[in-house]
């Protein structure tokens, strides 16, 4: 069924199956990246903290470069020992495997501040490895519109909500501009971040505008200002949603932007309008596949990419088994890379579903078989993901850059 061995076999399955709650790993959240969710201990799981939840790192690094998120959970059969002077263990409890594992540090640019008090972890940056994503407009316009009672937001999203975010970024919903004052915190954030880290992929991402025109303005304004600063050159990936062509051109005419990336998140008319509603109302699936296709005229074959969600219709709202759902999603890595498109696939855990016995297996049986098919199909077109745009460095969800440095016979 699948041909995944080594890291990118290790990555799936403990992205899948998750890792439960050690004092060890609890030990590492005091020198390593947070994660954004805390652990949240389920009933009647051993809790140290007595709280509840407890802080735990965000990304495992392995010997080899592989990245891979950290999802808690109690009933995973992963779990870490260690301590920082002897090193950290991954361990199976089922084959008593045991992989060497670091985890991705804590940086002092997080605990650190701009000039005028505000924390660089307030400033609009993260960081994922060796990418710094710059994301000053998280809020998302399509969570404030309801149509026939439904939220416009896309199904999966946790990230796109205005909230205390947005106001600490000065974002106001109606208006384009961002704030200068807001741009400027932003590139002192940014100059830590580059003095102490090795940064090779700068991404430009923010919540959507119901006026697709009116989102490629906001991008323009930050993409000139990104552009002012850059001054290493670092690659820049535009992460807007689908903008007109004659936006797309300003872009690639400056010289803003190296890489595009406009994420229809799934494939199929049906699936994307209910996954991303918003994105179908207000641009549409065919607008957004047009769009992706200009991005190519104008920026080239290998230069465009399109980010994905796998797994969520496994959910039991879509009434997909995993096998359909592969085929679906394979189906649309053939479409869009013969237009010149890749899409990159990120793992999303379907939220229902969860009493099935074979919850896990699925979702894990599924992203096996869209890995290893998908690998075949860039071969066949003669695509790959270009080192400018994202490495297994900064991959920590997705496994198209594992695969193809496997299948290149890189080790280390
Ligand atoms: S477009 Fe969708 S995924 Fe992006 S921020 Fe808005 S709701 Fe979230």
């Amino acid at each position: 069924m699948t041909t995944l061995t080594g890291s990118p076999a290790l990555k799936v399955q403990v992205m899948c199956e998750g890792i439960r709650y050690t004092p060890a790993l609890g030990q590492a959240a005091a020198h390593s990246m947070p994660n954004y969710y805390p652990y949240r201990f389920k009933e009647g799981e051993p809790d140290p903290t007595g709280r509840g939840i407890a802080t735990i790192p965000y990304l495992i690094n392995t010997a080899d470069g592989t990245e891979i998120r950290i999802l808690g959970d109690g009933d995973s059969p992963w779990h870490v020992e260690g301590d920082p002077a002897q090193g950290y263990q991954l361990i199976d409890d089922r084959s008593g495997l045991e992989v060497a594992i670091g985890f991705e540090p804590l940086r002092p640019w997080l605990t650190q501040k701009t000039s005028d008090g505000m924390p660089f972890a307030q400033a609009g940056l993260t960081v994922h490895g060796d990418m710094l994503i710059i994301n000053v407009a998280p809020g998302c316009e399509y969570f404030l519109h309801k149509h026939e009672g439904d939220s416009m937001r896309c199904t999966f999203c946790a990230y796109g909500a205005p909230d205390e975010r947005t106001k600490h970024l000065g974002q106001v919903t109606g208006r384009v501009e961002i704030l200068q004052p807001t741009l400027e915190r932003m590139h002192e954030a940014l100059e830590a971040v580059l003095g102490q880290a090795e940064i090779r992929h700068i991404y430009l991402v923010g919540g959507s505008l119901t006026d697709w025109r009116k989102e490629g303005e906001r991008f323009l304004q930050l993409a000139r200002f990104v552009k002012g600063v850059n001054t290493r050159g670092i690659p820049v990936t535009l992460g807007s949603g689908a903008i007109p062509d004659d936006l797309i051109a300003q872009f690639h005419a400056e010289g803003l932007v190296q890489y595009v990336c406009f994420n229809l998140e799934m494939w199929s008319e049906p699936l994307f309008a209910k996954v991303s509603p918003g994105k179908n109302r207000y641009v549409g699936y065919e607008r957004w596949i047009a769009s992706l296709e200009t991005a190519v005229r104008t920026f080239g074959r290998g230069k465009v990419y399109s980010a994905m969600v796998a797994g969520i219709e496994l959910g039991p709202e879509y009434g997909m088994e995993w096998e359909e759902a592969a085929r679906t999603a394979l189906a649309g890595a053939e479409d869009l890379c013969s237009r010149g498109i890749l899409p990159i696939y990120s793992i999303v855990w379907p939220v229902g579903g969860r009493q099935r016995a074979d919850y896990h297996a699925r979702i894990r049986s599924y992203f096996e078989t869209l890995v290893s098919g998908y690998h075949e199909i860039r071969r066949r077109h003669g695509l790959a993901v270009a080192d400018g745009f994202m490495c297994h460095r900064c991959a920590y969800m997705q496994l198209e850059c594992d695969v193809d440095r496997q299948a290149a016979g890189v080790t280390a």
